[in-house]
């Protein structure tokens, strides 16, 4: 499964697979991806969030890897902490938009 994510800056076209999913509770998720076009990593985590009713979107917080990262990341077992990424530049997707971020969004505090 390969999605396009043209809000990421990796390259002109991001297209983004997932190369390892952690174990994901209720409504969220955590992944390492990879961008098929240019081969960058990255970091993936998800949250749902409901509307009203039956209705829910989703916040999405994207942090790029260095390639030993990726490396490390992809053998772990065990999901990486948030606190890892706690001074990294990422991209923040929620129902305000798409902006830059730095350290762990609001919606995973
Ligand atoms: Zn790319």
């Amino acid at each position: 499964m390969s999605k396009s994510v043209p809000f990421l800056d990796c390259c002109g076209q991001p297209v983004l697979e997932v190369v390892k999913a952690f174990a994901t509770t209720d409504g969220e998720t955590i992944s390492i991806r990879r961008c098929a076009k240019c081969g960058c990593h990255w970091y993936y985590h998800m949250k749902e969030y409901y509307l009203s009713g039956d209705d829910y979107d989703r916040r999405a917080w994207y942090v790029r890897l260095s390639p030993e990262e990726a490396d490390t990341l992809v053998k772990s077992s065990e999901s990486p902490a948030e606190s890892l990424f706690a001074d990294r530049d990422g991209i923040e997707r929620d129902e305000n938009g798409i902006r830059k971020s730095q350290g762990i969004p609001g919606f995973l505090q």
